[in-house]
């Protein structure tokens, strides 16, 4: 089982795109997986297509302890389920902020209904803040993982967002880590793509190894950019459904394909000691 938080504060960095159409990959790969949408503008559920009408069940309702995690979620795919949310959601900013605790809600909602353990993937898609619903995600996961578009002011804003998880793995949750940064919306062949690539791998192999992003991979998919994958969401489709031959469909289940790799060397037993005689 992985908890697999999809964040950067910035918006329009293909954070939607990332959690749906990977979470669609690992489910077409044979995994159950399970999305929260966690921005209360609902883009994720309705990339799903699902159209969390007011009033509805929504993850506003788990935060609120209103309902189950069950009673929220709704399977949209084979292997794949939503827990939606819809603007409701945007009250608990309010609501949580004085309450004790506030950055544990999600996290004992899920471990309440054990709903890590009927999934192989949980997957959060951040709203584009580092606000209490961001924090919740990030104390109720163990990987973060990055969607970057590379451009001029990408790597300073990485600065922030990296500051955050480590105030958190310091005091909320130490198992969390920064595991992969995906580059989206890529333009091959652009220099500034190259550039900012090189220097975030710089960046990344000259951190400290007791920083959570230490470890850090980059994933060798580049997203590129393709319009069918900005089209799909109007459809309430991911990418395989909406056009399951076109780049963007390859890119995400190639990306699918390294995080599910990923698993399979974290699962792996080490390698027998050589011996040294
Ligand atoms: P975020 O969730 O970070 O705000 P989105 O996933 O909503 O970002 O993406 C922002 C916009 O860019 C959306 O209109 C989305 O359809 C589009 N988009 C995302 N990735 C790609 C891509 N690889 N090619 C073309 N359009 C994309
Ligand atoms: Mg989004």
């Amino acid at each position: 089982m992985r908890t697999i938080a999809i964040m950067n504060q910035k918006g329009g960095v293909a954070k939607t795109t990332t959690s749906v159409n990977l979470a669609a990959a690992l489910a077409r790969s044979g995994k159950s997986v399970c999305v929260i949408d966690l921005d209360p503008q609902g883009h994720a559920s309705f990339h799903l297509g699902l159209d969390a009408a007011p009033g509805s069940r929504t993850v506003y309702d788990v935060f609120a302890e209103q309902c189950t995690v069950d009673d929220a979620r709704q399977l949209v795919a084979e292997n794949l389920s939503v827990i939606p949310s819809n603007i409701d959601l945007a009250a608990v900013e309010v609501e949580l902020s004085n309450t004790p605790g506030r950055e544990f809600v999600l996290r004992d909602a899920l471990n309440h209904w054990k709903l890590q353990e009927r999934f192989d993937y949980v997957i959060m898609d951040c709203p584009p803040s580092l606000g209490v619903l961001t924090i919740n995600a990030l104390c109720a996961v163990t990987e973060v993982l990055i969607p970057l578009q590379p451009h001029f002011f990408a790597l300073q804003g990485l600065s922030k967002l990296f500051e955050t998880t480590a105030l958190v793995t310091r005091r909320l949750n130490r198992d969390l880590r920064v595991t992969g940064v995906a580059l989206c919306l890529y333009e091959s062949g652009t220099r500034l793509a190259a550039d900012v690539t090189e220097d975030l791998r710089l960046f990344l192999t000259s951190s400290d190894a007791d920083t959570p992003w230490a470890k850090a991979k980059i994933f060798k998919t580049r997203i590129r950019r393709n319009i069918k994958l900005a089209e799909a969401p109007s459809f309430g489709q991911s990418i395989f459904d909406y056009a399951k031959t076109c780049p963007g469909a390859r890119d995400y289940a190639e990306l699918g394909d390294e995080v599910l790799a990923m698993a399979q060397a974290a699962g792996s037993p080490l390698p027998l000691q050589q011996n040294a005689a």
